[in-house]
């Protein structure tokens, strides 16, 4: 027989038919009622064996194993479900032997210890929900540039590039460690590697996306970046996803309205298409919130701080309005921030995190930032010390968004090229585009996991993608 899925079942709630099943074993009660798990949803079905099943199978209906199940679909007398299946026959497909199976459901096993197994951590309620959000997510991001017409362009993974994010990038070379050709001055011959020049893994694709944008108007990408830095915080990884929308003739207003619409977009979908999975987070991070001291518990649930972020605009300001309400706050008077504060410091996340969740209260842009401690495309603003950048921080997370108007002017940009020692003429292609047909444009960055992070609730960055990279571990 045609497997059918859980979820279908489960969501169908019609009795007294034939089925097949196929999953994983969650719990066996009884020597009768098994609950098994697809993956499909978070909901278990039940299924009901005979008390005459033979003894060497049920000692093989173990927490883990795989099962295929034919029976009957039919109203549950239990309490806690609709349906349940009265099987007809059981297959054990894969036996798991629960002396050595190291996931252990019964006694809850923490974050950390399912990190170090996070080849099986999928197969706990948690895990696939975080996992089904992270899918919904992903396809809500294509849907909602789709349908706005934009076109999903794909940058190198592979760049000789490094203009954005010299020294924390990761080589990529195939030139031997112990044997590489050396030029006269001691140094390197990349000429003699893979791609006859230095080359690294990609830190951003916007630079190649602004090309697109040149032709297409609108694009974006979607894809892997890779950051060497050295930074073991929960919010970053070595490798991680981002999206990067460009469009022509957008300013920087239009650019927060579209970072806006996308954040939007996003939870709206995820409230509407994950509710089950959703709800099972925020009752987890209900949970762990309990374990923290009253003062330092957030104040909405998880759903709603989602309703909550949807239906309030978002605060904006500027970098010097930002450096103000910090210098004016009772947390900097009283000298509780570890880094000190003053016109032209990099926020740090303590301080971003006093304007979203103490001051604020809800998601804020900030714009116009110091030129600098932004990157040399940012446009620059007429006071000739700000560039029209915007971070978009978010509650829980801080920075989630990082984007800009792009300089266009090409005087300009050459100007601040050189002032930032960044080689103009390895750069030639991207200063074609301001050569031939430049335009007013924009775009940003959203950090795919830090979407998720906020999303489902989660508090470390490597809970929500499958097999983090960080520093010192790749394992998986
Ligand atoms: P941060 O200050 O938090 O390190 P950034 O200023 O380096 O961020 P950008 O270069 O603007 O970040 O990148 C755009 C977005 O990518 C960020 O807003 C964030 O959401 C995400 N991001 C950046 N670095 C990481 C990382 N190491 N891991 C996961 N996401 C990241
Ligand atoms: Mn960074």
């Amino acid at each position: 027989m045609k497997r059918t899925k859980i979820k279908d079942i489960l969501k169908k709630e019609e009795f007294d038919y034939k089925v097949n099943i196929k999953g994983w074993v969650r719990s066996f009660r009884n020597n009768q009622f098994i609950a098994v798990n697809d993956g499909s949803c978070m909901g278990n079905i039940q299924v009901v064996i005979g008390l005459d099943t033979d003894e060497s199978l049920i000692k093989k209906i173990n927490n883990g194993a795989s099962v295929s199940v034919d029976g009957t679909v039919i109203a549950s007398m239990g309490r806690g479900q609709k349906v349940e299946i009265k099987a007809d026959s059981l297959t054990v497909l894969g036996e798991c032997d629960p002396e050595k199976f190291p996931l252990q459901l019964k006694n809850r096993p923490s974050l950390e210890y399912l990190r170090e197994i996070a080849h099986l951590r999928f197969r706990t309620n948690t895990f696939s929900a975080v996992f089904r959000v992270r899918h919904s997510v992903a396809y809500a991001i294509h849907k909602f540039f789709n349908d706005r017409g934009f076109v999903y362009l794909h940058t190198p993974i592979i760049t000789a590039s490094d203009a954005e994010g010299a020294g924390e990038m990761f080589r990529v070379t195939t030139l031997p460690f112990d044997n590489a050709p050396h030029n006269e001055d001691g140094t390197i011959n990349f000429k003699e590697d893979f791609f006859g020049r230095a080359t690294n893994l990609t830190v951003s694709g916007q630079l190649e996306a602004e090309l697109g944008a040149m032709s297409f108007s609108e694009v974006y990408t979607f894809g892997p970046t890779f950051r060497a830095e050295n930074s073991n915080t929960p919010r970053h990884l070595a490798e991680f996803w981002m999206i990067e929308p460009e469009v022509a003739f957008n300013d920087i207003f239009d650019n927060m309205d579209l970072a806006e619409d996308l954040l939007k977009y996003i939870i709206n979908y995820s409230l509407e298409n994950n509710r089950e999975d959703l709800d099972f987070l925020a009752t987890r991070l209900a949970e762990e919130e309990k374990q923290k001291p009253q003062n330092e518990r957030s104040e909405l649930g998880l759903i709603e701080k989602l309703e909550f972020v949807l239906n309030n605009k978002f605060e904006r300001i500027t970098y010097t309005e930002a450096i103000q309400i910090l210098l004016d706050s009772p947390a900097y008077k009283k000298k509780k921030f570890q880094y000190d504060v003053s016109w032209g410091i990099d926020m740090q996340s303590e301080h971003e995190r006093y304007l979203v969740e103490k001051h604020f209260k809800k998601p804020v842009i900030v714009t116009g930032y110091p030129k600098d401690i932004k990157a040399f495309y940012m446009r620059q603003n007429d006071d000739g010390k700000t560039v029209a950048a915007m971070d978009i921080l978010a509650p829980g997370i801080g920075e989630i968004v990082g984007g800009s108007q792009r300089e266009e002017r090409l005087d300009r940009l050459m100007t601040r090229m050189e002032e930032m020692h960044i080689p103009a003429d390895e750069m030639y292609w991207y200063l074609d585009t301001r050569r031939f047909g430049t335009v007013p444009h924009a775009g940003f960055g959203l950090g795919f996991e830090r979407m998720v992070l906020f999303i489902t609730g989660m508090t470390n960055i490597r809970d929500v993608i499958p097999f983090p990279r960080t520093p010192k571990n790749a394992e998986f």
